[in-house]
């Protein structure tokens, strides 16, 4: 998204709390063109930018040196990482019923995991 916006000439910050800018394990090799796209629309991601507050049309970000940044935004996408929903095996604990979590549910990560581990549990079953 943000590649996209940067390349309709809009003026984006990406801002990455962590360390070092790590791809999706499933964009593979495509994350060398997203990569070249990315400098070619001058859009560096900003590693160790934690967002602290959000403002009326600001945010107040800290960078890893302790330096407070006060950026003034029209719009704020926040992805928040992907991490697991399942609320349903939760519910069917103690049940009786078996329950086998596989894909996502268990933990984000690609179609080949989830088709590897639905493909297993069906032999299983
Ligand atoms: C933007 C994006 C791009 C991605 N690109 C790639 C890629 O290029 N290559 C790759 O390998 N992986 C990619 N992934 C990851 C991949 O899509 C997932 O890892 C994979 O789809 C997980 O499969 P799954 O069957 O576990 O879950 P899902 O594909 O999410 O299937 C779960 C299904 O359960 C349904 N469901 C949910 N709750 C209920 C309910 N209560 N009752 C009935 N049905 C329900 C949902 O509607 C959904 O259809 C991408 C993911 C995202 C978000």
């Amino acid at each position: 998204m943000a590649l996209d916006l940067a390349r309709a000439g809009r003026q984006v910050r990406l801002l990455d709390p962590a360390p070092r800018f790590v791809p999706a394990a499933y964009i593979g090799s495509r994350s060398k063109a997203v990569l070249r796209w990315a400098e070619e629309a001058r859009l560096v991601t900003e590693s160790g930018v934690e967002l602290v507050e959000i403002g009326q049309d600001a945010i107040l970000v800290r960078h890893a040196d302790g330096r407070s940044e006060r950026i003034a935004c029209k719009v704020l996408a926040i992805a928040p990482g992907r991490v697991a929903h399942d609320p349903l095996s939760q519910a069917l604990l103690g049940s009786g019923i078996q329950v086998q979590v596989v894909g996502d549910a268990r933990k984000p990560r690609s179609y080949g995991n989830a088709i590897h581990e639905a493909a297993y549990l069906a032999r299983r079953i």
